[in-house]
C-alpha cells in the first residue's frame, strides 16, 4: 500500500473510473460535491444523494457541462431515511446499472460544539444518526449491489476528533469513533470474502461551511480547498487501491 503522502499526491488516470457507477451523500455542496465532479471527470457515472434538490441540481448540470456522464439525483433526507428507504434504493441501483462500484458517506453535520454536560439529547442523536447509522444502514442495504461489483469500494469519512477526543466536540467527536470502528469491524468482516472493501478518509482541515461553522474566526484562505484533497478519494475509490481495505488516511497527512 501507498504512504499517505503518496496517496495524497496521488495522480489519479484521467480515466480512472470509466464504467464506474460511485455513488456520493451530502454531493450537493463542499467535500462532497467536488468529489461528485471530480469522480464523474474521471468518467464515473455519479448518483448523487442529499437533501437540498436544488444544491443536487447545480452540480448535476456542472457534470453535463464538462462533458461528463449523466449523472443520477436521488433526494434523500439520511436523518429520516429508513431501512425500507435504503432497500428502495439498493432495488433502483440494481434495475438501472446491476450493481455499485462505489460508495462515498460524506453526509455530516457538526452538532453543537458545547460540553458534553450540557449536550442536548436531541441534537446528539440527530448527529449519530447522520454521522454513524446511515453509513451503516445504507451500506447494509446497498450491500447486494456491492457485491454484484468486480471490485467495489465504501468510503467512510472520519475526522481528527474521531481519533483523539477533544473537548466541546461532542457527538461528532463520538460519531466519528463509531466511523473508525465500524471500518475496522466491517472491514475484518469483509477480509477475503469477495471484491467489497471498507475503508474512512479524514479530510482534514478544509474550506467548506462545516469548516467555518465551526471555526468562524479562521481565514479560510489558509485552508485546503476540497479540490486540493481529490487525490486520496480517487485514489480509494478507484482501482490502485483494491487491496487496500481497513484503513483510516488522512487526506493530509502533513497538516
Ligand atoms: P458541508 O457542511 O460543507 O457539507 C455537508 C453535506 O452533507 C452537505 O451537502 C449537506 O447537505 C449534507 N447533509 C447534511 N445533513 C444531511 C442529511 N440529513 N441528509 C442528506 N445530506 C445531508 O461539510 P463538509 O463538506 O465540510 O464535510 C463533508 C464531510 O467531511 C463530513 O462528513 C465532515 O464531517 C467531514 N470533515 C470535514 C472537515 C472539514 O474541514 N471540512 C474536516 C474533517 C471531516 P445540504 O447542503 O443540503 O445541507
Amino acid at each position: 500500500m501507498l504512504s499517505e503522502a503518496q496517496i495524497a499526491a496521488y495522480q489519479a488516470p484521467e480515466n480512472l473510473l470509466a464504467e464506474r457507477v460511485i455513488m456520493i451523500t451530502g454531493a450537493g455542496d463542499g467535500i462532497g460535491k467536488t468529489a461528485a465532479l471530480s469522480c464523474a471527470q474521471h468518467g464515473a457515472t455519479v448518483i448523487l444523494a442529499g437533501r437540498t434538490v436544488a444544491k443536487l441540481e447545480q452540480v448535476y448540470d456542472a457534470i453535463i457541462a464538462s462533458g461528463g456522464a449523466e449523472p443520477i439525483i436521488y433526494p434523500i433526507d439520511l436523518e429520516g431515511a429508513s431501512s425500507e428507504d435504503y432497500d428502495q434504493l439498493c432495488s433502483h441501483i440494481d434495475e438501472q446499472f446491476g450493481r455499485l462500484d462505489g460508495l462515498l458517506h460524506n453526509a455530516g453535520i457538526l452538532g453543537q460544539r458545547t460540553p458534553l454536560n450540557n449536550y442536548r439529547s436531541d441534537v446528539w442523536e440527530k448527529v449519530m444518526q447522520v454521522n454513524v447509522t446511515a453509513g451503516f444502514l445504507m451500506t447494509q442495504a446497498l450491500m447486494p449491489v456491492l457485491e454484484k461489483s468486480d471490485s467495489a469500494s465504501v468510503v467512510l469519512t472520519s475526522s481528527s476528533v474521531g481519533r483523539t477526543g477533544r473537548s466541546f466536540w461532542g457527538a461528532y467527536a463520538v460519531s466519528k469513533f463509531a466511523v473508525e470502528g465500524m471500518v475496522q469491524v466491517w472491514a475484518e468482516e469483509l477480509e477475503g470474502l469477495g471484491s467489497v472493501r471498507i475503508n474512512a478518509i479524514n479530510p482534514g482541515a478544509t474550506r467548506t461551511n462545516m469548516r467555518m461553522q465551526a471555526f468562524p474566526a479562521e481565514d479560510p484562505g489558509t485552508l485546503k480547498t476540497a479540490e486540493e484533497i481529490m487525490p486520496s478519494y480517487l485514489y480509494l475509490l478507484g482501482a490502485d487501491s483494491a487491496n487496500v481495505n481497513g484503513q483510516s488516511i488522512d487526506a493530509q497527512p502533513h497538516r
